[in-house]
């Protein structure tokens, strides 16, 4: 790799740092705006558009957790799937992969 673990740490703690800020100005946007909807049914598309933004963005979260997890271990750059390298090309593309193409495509072909 000409890219050192650090590099992909650095780049891995930004979009964390970038995905809890916009996690905490939807919280607060949300108090904020309460009382300003008075159509019942606007406000539970809201609130299901701001559930399944958190379910995203906790995904996120949780992948960038997996990521730093496996930079503490030493094992970052390793599929999880098939214990190969992810490519690194890839990997700047993507900081926080954990698989490599060919076992993400199919992962997600048995979604
Ligand atoms: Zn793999």
């Amino acid at each position: 790799m000409s890219h050192t673990p650090e590099f992909f740490r650095a780049k891995i703690l930004a979009q964390k740092s970038a995905l809890e800020t916009e996690r905490e100005n939807l919280s607060s946007g949300y108090v904020e705006g309460d009382g300003q909807m008075s159509d019942a049914g606007a406000d539970l598309a809201e609130i299901e558009t701001q559930s399944a933004i958190y379910a995203n963005l906790d995904a996120s979260l949780a992948q960038i957790d997996a990521a730093l997890a496996k930079l503490d271990a030493g094992t970052y750059g390793v599929c999880d799937r098939c214990g190969k390298a992810i490519a690194e090309l890839r990997l700047v593309a993507l900081p926080v992969a954990t698989m490599c193409i060919e076992c993400q495509s199919v992962v997600e072909g048995q979604i």
